[in-house]
């Protein structure tokens, strides 16, 4: 029968990393399958419908300019949009938006099905073919027998799923999902790493239930920001407001009544949850001293009632959610739609993983996303790319391709979770990138997207922009560069009012630029000339008002670029390296690092043990 069984790659799982795996080996080329449980979830928000934030949206940004489709979704589903940190420095500006989470789905299901050498097909895949400690292919619940050259494992919160409200659990991926059991026992029988985490989700209200005279209004921001570098404000459907409100000392006391029925406080749940992300009971337990808490009012979409309170995550019983709620100013009379859960499950240890996200002992495999111990759909999409490409490159007998840390927060996220595993949900942050004014979500497309099109995943439209952005940035750099004011002329009249300090000598428009107090907008004004296009000015003015920070972090990059390019190979022996203390020589073999820098890395690893590996390496070769 013509049913297609062979592919170069088949992704699993169609959540955030699943997606963007399948859709980055297919752009390449690779006959792809994407195979999941349920095709009317793909691309679902299993939690609230936000894209972007600190830290997260310089992912997505990434994301987008590989050619990506998170951005993109994000662009048509996106009610309301801001940028936060927006009066702070430009390393650490973020831009988030809240979804319509319908319409996100529609928008990755529009791009998913449009895609040309990408399968969809729904069941479970229940075991893997491993053949001489290579994959083979995914064998589904129904015994479909489907064969490829690489593997993507992509399966999120499913692995061993137990969904906790009160004292009462059930097995679940998530609510209304079914977990992923078989493949959870097959993956404990394969020599991984296997550990158990914990996320939570808040109660979703309805709306016409909610009395939101009382709360603080929260529009976004005028002109709405955009996500991708290829989209446009024309793209947003209807933008909404959200509000805030707070918990009060009455809310903190019905929490603390729900301790004794609490699966986390009772040691039913296991798994350690995000830190950042806490639940409102482990808020409660540990700020005792705090009365009040904030609750962000997020609407889930512009055809749903359904609220997503931002805050108050919990898994204590029903009874102590309903009245905790109610207890809070605007929700005296809400009505709960949905209550709050947590949910464990499985993960595997990131260590065992190569940078392209290849496990070390399985050839061919990739894991990406939740599996690996992250958290958040922006951490997800981001190695699911990572990993489809790297799958790609591979089934077609090609180099691997990853960032380097300095290139990118995926160099940053994979790195981080390779070299030093988590035993916790991994978010991303800024601080968490050692050269953030280089990696900035504004520059995402001109670090990437020149990488992105000679791996194939870039099409030819956005590389006519990107490449006519870039000359235009060139351009105009130039004449701010050469463009000259001088003292007694009109313009320096117009200049002099600006300045803190007013001019004494002949200066360029750049140079006036580099000075604290005056903006592109007033450069313009002075120059009686502008490069039009947003993205331009914003570059130029970042690039000149922040040049010294950023060549300083440059000649960094430089000098340890040596260590980063010099690789340890499979092979590398670290017990024939002499002068190794046993503590640092055991960290060395559990990590197994790909280069010398990411061995200086590890946690212990001191600067005289890396001569000691160099100087082995010299002697190796
Ligand atoms: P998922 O989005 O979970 O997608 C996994 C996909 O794989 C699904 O489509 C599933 O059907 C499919 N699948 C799994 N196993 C198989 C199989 N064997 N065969 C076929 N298909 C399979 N993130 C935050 O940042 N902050 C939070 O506070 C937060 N809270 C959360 C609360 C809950 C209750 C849940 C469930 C998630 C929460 N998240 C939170 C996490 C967020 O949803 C994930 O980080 C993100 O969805 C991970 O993306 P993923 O692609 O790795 O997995």
């Amino acid at each position: 029968m013509d049913f297609p069984t062979r592919f170069d790659v088949i992704v699993i799982g169609g959540g955030h990393a699943g997606t963007e795996a399948a859709l980055a080996a297919a752009r390449m080329g690779s006959q792809t399958l994407l195979l999941t449980h349920n095709i009317e979830t793909l691309g679902q928000m299993s939690c609230n419908p936000a894209i972007g934030g600190i830290g997260k949206s310089h992912l997505v940004k990434e994301i987008d300019a590989l050619g990506g489709a998170m951005a993109k979704a994000t662009d048509h589903a996106g009610i309301q949009f801001r940028v936060l940190n927006s009066r702070k420095g430009p390393a650490v500006r973020a831009t988030r938006a809240q979804a319509d989470r319908v319409l996100y789905k529609a928008a990755i299901r529009e791009i998913l099905e449009n895609q040309p050498n990408l399968m969809l097909f729904q069941q479970a895949a229940d075991d893997l073919i491993v053949e001489n400690d290579r994959v083979t292919g995914v064998v589904t619940n129904t015994g479909i027998r489907f064969n490829a050259k690489t593997v993507v494992l992509t399966t999120g919160t499913f692995l061993g799923g137990v969904i906790h409200i009160g004292m009462q659990n059930h097995a679940g991926g998530r609510a209304g999902d079914a977990p992923a059991n078989a493949l959870a026992k097959r993956l404990r029988e394969l020599p991984f790493n296997v550990g158990r985490l914990k996320t939570g989700t808040p109660p979703r209200i309805d709306a016409r239930s909610v009395d939101f005279f009382v709360m603080e209004e929260q529009w976004g921001d005028n002109p709405t920001p955009v996500m991708s570098f290829m989209g446009s404000r024309d793209q947003h459907p209807e933008q909404v407001c959200c509000y805030v409100t707070r918990t009060t000392a009455e809310t903190h006391d019905i929490i603390r009544s729900g301790f004794d029925r609490s699966p986390m406080f009772a040691g039913e749940i296991e798994g350690i949850g995000p830190r950042y992300c806490p639940s409102i009971e482990d808020k409660v337990n540990r700020f005792a001293d705090k009365d009040s808490h904030q609750i962000f009012v997020e609407p889930e979409g512009l055809n749903t009632h359904e609220l997503y309170p931002n805050g108050i995550s919990t898994s204590l019983p029903f009874d102590i959610q309903l009245a905790a709620v109610r207890s809070i100013p605007g929700f005296e009379n809400a009505h709960i739609t949905r209550p709050g859960y947590a949910i464990e499950y499985d993960y595997l240890n990131p260590q065992d993983l190569r940078h392209t996200l290849e496990t070390k002992f399985i050839g061919g495999l990739y894991f990406a996303g939740q599996i690996n111990g992250t958290t958040g759909y922006e951490e997800a999409g981001a190695q699911g790319l990572l990993a489809g490409l790297n799958a790609s490159l591979q089934a077609q007998d090609k180099e691997p391709w990853y960032p380097r840390r300095d290139e990118a927060y995926i160099g940053v996220l994979v790195d981080d979770l390779i070299t030093m595993g988590t035993s916790e949900p991994y978010r991303m942050f800024t601080s968490r990138a050692e050269y953030r004014l280089i990696l900035r979500e504004d520059n995402a497309d001109l670090r990437l997207t020149e990488a992105g099109h000679h791996l194939g995943l870039v099409d030819d439209e956005r590389w006519r922009r990107f490449n006519d952005k870039r000359e235009a940035i060139v351009a105009e750099r130039q004449r701010l560069e050469t463009t000259r004011i001088h003292p007694k002329t009109d313009q320096s009249a117009i200049a002099d009012g600006y300045l803190k300090q007013p001019m004494a000598r002949d200066n360029t428009l750049a140079e006036l630029l580099r000075r604290p107090e005056i903006s592109y907008a007033e450069i313009a004004e002075i120059g009686g000339d502008r490069a039009g296009a947003d993205a331009v000015e914003q570059q130029v003015e970042i690039e000149i008002k922040y040049e010294g920070y950023i060549s300083r972090q440059a000649d960094e990059i430089d000098r340890l670029r040596r260590n980063e390019e010099t690789r340890l190979p499979d092979d590398f022996d670290f017990d024939a390296v002499g002068g190794l203390s046993n503590e640092i020589r055991q960290k060395l073999k559990e990590v197994r690092p790909e280069t010398i820098a990411q061995a200086s890395r590890i946690q212990g690893v001191t600067p005289a043990a890396v001569s000691q590996l160099l100087v082995h390496l010299k002697k190796r070769d």
